[in-house]
């Protein structure tokens, strides 16, 4: 039996036979053209996908577990209890019912676009250089995968003199990926985890960073 909780910014799936709990957002897209580039071709949008699929498949995925603890007086959840989760995260390729818009622009070497998420509107902005790792002045991250992070919830960390939002708590660990870095921190999952615990009476979930 799997257990599905639908949010405003994801799915969560518990699979109880695979050991896995899957983070699934629907994104549907549009899809933007810069001034000197040529439209998207259907393989390029398909091609797009693919790899915006496979960062957040690879780079969010297996990184994080939960555990499960089961309150003694439940006992028909008994299976449950302290077994290990596997977190899986994915993106799903939808044209209604999105989770998401998610506009992603073709641009010139010239252009720019400034990747951000609009959680009043339920907008991704993204340029199709984004799947890959961007290393400028002090910044050295993979941009789909820190903007993956504030569509499922986690705000900036980096200090004022990257942009306009401020996180006190964590502007000196600069290699973590809501700063302006590229690794995963154990505090990305919170408000998953948050969710997760809604999801099944008796039991409770731990989330740890592997
Ligand atoms: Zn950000």
């Amino acid at each position: 039996m799997n257990y599905i909780k639908r949010t405003d910014f994801y799915d969560i799936y518990i699979e109880p036979s695979r050991k896995t709990v899957v983070i699934r957002q629907k994104w549907k897209y549009n899809w933007v053209v810069g001034e000197e580039v040529s439209n998207w071709t259907y393989l390029e949008k398909k091609a797009w996908h693919q790899k915006a699929d496979n960062v957040i498949w690879q780079q969010w995925g297996s990184k994080f577990t939960f555990w499960s603890l089961v309150e003694k007086a439940l006992t028909s959840n008994e299976y449950l209890h302290r077994k290990e989760f596997n977190v899986e995260f994915d993106i799903q390729w939808v044209t209604t019912n999105q989770h998401w818009t998610v506009n992603v622009a073709k641009i010139g070497p010239y252009e720019e676009v400034v990747s951000r998420v609009n959680y009043t509107s339920k907008n991704i902005y993204l340029a199709h250089i984004d799947t890959e790792r961007r290393i400028e002045a002090d910044i050295n991250q993979n941009t789909l995968k820190h903007e993956f992070g504030h569509a499922i919830g986690v705000p900036d960390e980096y200090g004022k003199k990257h942009g306009n939002s401020y996180n006190p708590y964590h502007v000196d660990d600069t290699k973590a990926l809501m700063n302006i870095g590229n690794e995963l921190r154990y505090r990305y999952l919170r408000g998953v985890k948050k969710e997760i615990n809604t999801m099944i009476p008796g039991v409770s979930f731990a989330s740890f960073l592997n």
